[in-house]
Parts: C-alpha cells; structure tokens; sequence
C-alpha cells in the first residue's frame, strides 16, 4: 500500500449521523477504474462497500475498516428520449438530477425517496419505494435494463427476462453481488408540474389505517403523519394526504408548472431565514415536551383542505430544511411493513411501549405497499410505518433495547424491515422475515457473483454475518 492509499482513510457516517465506520474512500469516475479497485481489494486482502449518496439510516454503506466506492462522480445521463419517456443513466445520477432532466419534458420518476438527494444506484441498490408504493411497486418494476459490473471484472447486462434471477436479487441487493453501472428507467407521463392534493385528520390508529387503506385504491399517492407523542383515545392520530396527477388539459399552464424554476424549493423560510439555519431554530423542540408541543399544535389546527402543489414540494417536503437531521444530533429510525390484517394490534403495542419508556418517536410516517418479486423484497399487502428517534447518550442503551422489542412484535405479526433503514435486524431477525429458502438462494448468487467475497460492507456482515 502506498502513501496517497492511506491518505484515502476517512470517516464515513450514516444520514442521521449515529454510526460511522472510517474505511478507504475512492471515488471512481469509470468502470475501469471500479475494476482496478477491485484487483487492489483482492490482492491486500480488503473489502468493498459501494455508496451513492450515503443516505441510508444505516450501515449499508459502511465498511469498517475496508474500502467504500463513492460512485457519485459516476453521474452521466447516457440516454434521454422524450418521446418515449426512457432514460439510461450512469448510478451516480441523483433523482434531482433525473426529474429536473426530464420534467420540462413531461415525463416524472415513477418512484421517488423522500429526498432527492439520493442516487439512482444507491435507490436501486435499496429498491426503494414511493407513496404510491400500493399502485407502482419498487423503483425496480420501472427498471427496463441495467448493466452491472461483477467483481470479477465480468460486464452483466440484465433485464426482466435476460438474466432475471440476477435482475431480481441485484435490485435490492443491498450493493453485494455487483456495481449498477449504468441503469435505463421508464419515467412517467405527467401533464402538469403540479398534484391535486388532499389532507385531512384522523383521530386514532385504527381510523388511521382506515383512512389509508380506503383512499389508497382511488388515489395516485397517499401517506400520513403520525403523532408518535398521542396517548390514549388518540394514539395513532394523525393528517393523511393523497396526491393524484392532473389529466391532459386541466393545468390551464403546464409550460410553467413542468419548468424546474417553478419546482425548485425556496431557500429562504418566509423569504427571510437562510434554510441552512433552520436546523438550529428547530433543536431546541427535539426533546418529548417539544415535540408534544408542536405535534398537538400541528394536529390542532389541521383542516380539511385541498389545494395544488408542486411535485418537489410534495414529495420532497423534508429537503425544505437542509441538513434537518442535524437538529435530532444523532438519529435513528425503525422502519416496519406490517399486513393489513395484523399492523393495527402491532403498533397499538408498539407506540404504547415507546411511551410507557419516555421514548416517543419524533416523527412518524405511514404508507400504504403491496407485494413486489424482488428477492430480498421489504414489502407485503399492508402498511409501513416509519419512526424516528433521536439517540443520545443517556437513552442509546433504553432505545436499543426498544427496537429489539418492536423487532420480536413486528416478526410474531408477520411483519418485515426494510435494510435501508433498520439499524438493529439481525441474523436471525432477517432469516425469520426472508426464510431460509431465500437466504440460501441469494448466497448460491452472491458465490456465483462475487466467489471472493470482495463485496462486503457493515450491514451484510450484521444480517448475513455467518456467510462465509
Ligand atoms: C430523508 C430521507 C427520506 C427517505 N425516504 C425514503 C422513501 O420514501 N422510500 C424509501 O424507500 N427510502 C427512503 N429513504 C432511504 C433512501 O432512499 C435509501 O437508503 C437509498 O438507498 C439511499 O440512496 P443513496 O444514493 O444515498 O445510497 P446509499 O445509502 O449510499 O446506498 C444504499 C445501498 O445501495 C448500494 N449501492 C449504491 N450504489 C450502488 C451501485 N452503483 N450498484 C449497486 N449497489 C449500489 C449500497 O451498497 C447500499 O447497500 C430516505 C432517506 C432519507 C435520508
């Protein structure tokens, strides 16, 4: 190893800054150059995590003290074709980058995170899913194609039907059999930059749930917001929103509303306040008074309203305030995908636990999923709900013990965890949500991908820790 191979060790940390893990940073611009890394991985003996925009919750990627690919510098669009609404792309592309490409077209992503800042490799290395997860699937149902380079130097082109046992495992497959290196993805037809949206409050979990599972078939989009900090007759309390894309000629000016200047987010708050500030405003509320304070307030003068809002604004609402996780300090979340059938009871237990140990979650998010094909798929018929938590010194060792105890309720209801977001799943938890039958399946693939376990990175060695 050379002088400028240790000048690349850096600490590396999770989006809500609770983990970190210092490892080799490179920062590939091309194929070759992941190639050559891989042969330096092999012949000094280390691992390789891949990274997009580093926005998972949790460690997955992260490699102690291994190599991580930054493939941001990787960000080229290959191929646009707005007639067809198909766009090829190299992984580092960010979903910024993506629907400011194309909306002036008419053509939006199909599936978006909650944050544009991630990349297209890191959502697909995740499958991630959108508020219309019920209706659309996983980002990975829209994936026409992707190439992808094994560890062994080998180029794989896979399609639905060319390859597609590997085209099932790779999407979701946590970076651990090989690099996207370039990805073609069906856009959706919009006719208009804006969404007809609809918000309303529920008073408790079950009219929560309700809610959702009812406008979820006659909506484009639906999600809620939870008030983690209700207890009693209103726990699981609540504002749903559904969203629904305008038809062909109701936007009296869709050459306005498809342009990015109309989309882009402001960047000051009330035209004054810098929104780089607003994280500091906001920490002083992050504690359960705080919080308490401001959810009933919130819940208190939510109404009944419908109006018209941009895409990014909808969907993108948390990029408002930059760096907004910084007000939590360190921050966790734990994510659940309960059936329809069972997520009541589940999180009625889950919720009141939390509260019974002065651990209410600041945030939480609910979302309406149906099952997809994916391999190491997080879906069922259900909901998810979403929970953030802020980790500090005195409650690290409380709330640990907390998500271990969601984990057991979540499993004995049949649910399951999405491995962009758990922190806590373990070996066992993973094998009691996948089964064994898939587990054995995905490492038959990681062999015949990666036979000398090149690619490795904090969260494999946690879920899949025993496989070598
Ligand atoms: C504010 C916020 C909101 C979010 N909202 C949602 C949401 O609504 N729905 C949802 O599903 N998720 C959501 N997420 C999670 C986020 O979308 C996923 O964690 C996503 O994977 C992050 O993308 P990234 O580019 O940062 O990838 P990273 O976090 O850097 O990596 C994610 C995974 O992809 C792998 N990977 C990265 N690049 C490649 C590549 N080229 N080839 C193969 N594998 C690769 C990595 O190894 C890793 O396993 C949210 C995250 C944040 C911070």
């Amino acid at each position: 190893m050379t002088a400028s191979f240790f000048e690349k060790f850096k600490l590396l940390e999770n989006f809500g800054h609770s983990l970190s893990a210092p490892a080799y940073l490179f920062q590939p611009q091309s194929a070759e150059e992941i190639h050559e890394i891989f042969k330096l991985a092999k012949s000094n003996n280390l691992t390789v995590a891949l990274r997009g925009a580093g926005k998972s919750y949790n460690d997955a990627s992260l490699n102690g003290g291994g190599i991580v690919l930054d493939l941001q510098r990787m960000d080229r669009i290959l191929e646009w074709d707005p007639g067809s609404g198909c766009l090829t792309a190299e992984p580092g592309l960010s979903l910024c980058q993506l629907w400011q490409t194309t909306l002036p077209d008419g053509w939006w992503p199909p599936v978006v995170s909650g944050t544009m800042v991630t990349t297209l490799g890191g959502c697909l290395g995740m499958n991630i899913h959108g508020k219309n997860n019920f209706r659309m699937g996983p980002i990975g149902e829209h994936v026409t194609e992707f190439t992808a380079l094994l560890p062994s130097g080998a180029e794989l082109n896979c399609s639905p039907k060319k390859n597609g046992d590997l085209f099932r495992a790779m999407i979701g497959g946590l970076g651990m059999l090989g690099v996207f290196t370039s990805i073609t993805l069906q856009m959706k037809r919009v006719y208009s930059g804006l969404l007809n949206v609809h918000a309303w409050n529920v008073p408790d979990l079950e009219t929560h749930l309700g809610g959702i599972a009812e406008s979820a078939p006659e909506h484009n989009y639906t999600v809620g917001w939870l008030d983690c900090t209700a207890r009693g007759r209103g726990l699981g309390r609540g504002q749903l929103h559904t969203a629904d894309y305008l038809a062909e000629g109701d936007d009296p000016n869709p050459a306005r509303s498809l342009r990015v200047d109309t989309q882009t987010l402001p960047d000051k708050f009330f035209g004054l306040v810098p929104k780089s500030l607003l994280h500091f405003f906001m920490a002083p509320f992050m504690c359960n008074p705080g919080v308490w304070g401001v959810n009933t307030a919130k819940y208190l003068i939510g109404r009944d309203k419908t109006y018209r809002q941009t895409h990014a604004a909808f969907h993108f609402l948390l990029d408002y305030v930059p760096d907004w996780e910084l007000a939590y300090g360190r921050l966790l979340q734990h994510q659940s995908f309960l059936p329809k059938e069972t997520a009541l009871a589940a999180w009625t237990e889950m919720l009141s636990l939390a509260q019974r140990r002065s651990l209410p979650a600041y945030l939480g998010v609910t979302k309406r999923h149906r099952p997809d094909g994916f391999l190491l798929t997080h879906a069922v018929d259900g909901f998810s709900l979403a929970l953030d938590f802020k980790v500090t010194a005195s409650n690290r060792l409380r709330l640990a013990q907390t998500l271990e105890d969601f984990d057991r309720i979540v499993l004995d209801a049949g649910g399951r965890f999405y491995f962009a977001k758990n922190s806590e799943t373990s070996a066992e938890s993973a094998r009691r949500f996948l089964g064994e039958e898939i587990i054995a399946k995905f490492r038959l693939l990681k062999k015949r991908c990666d036979p000398n376990h090149l690619l490795e990175s904090d969260l494999y060695r946690r879920v899949f820790g025993d496989d070598r």
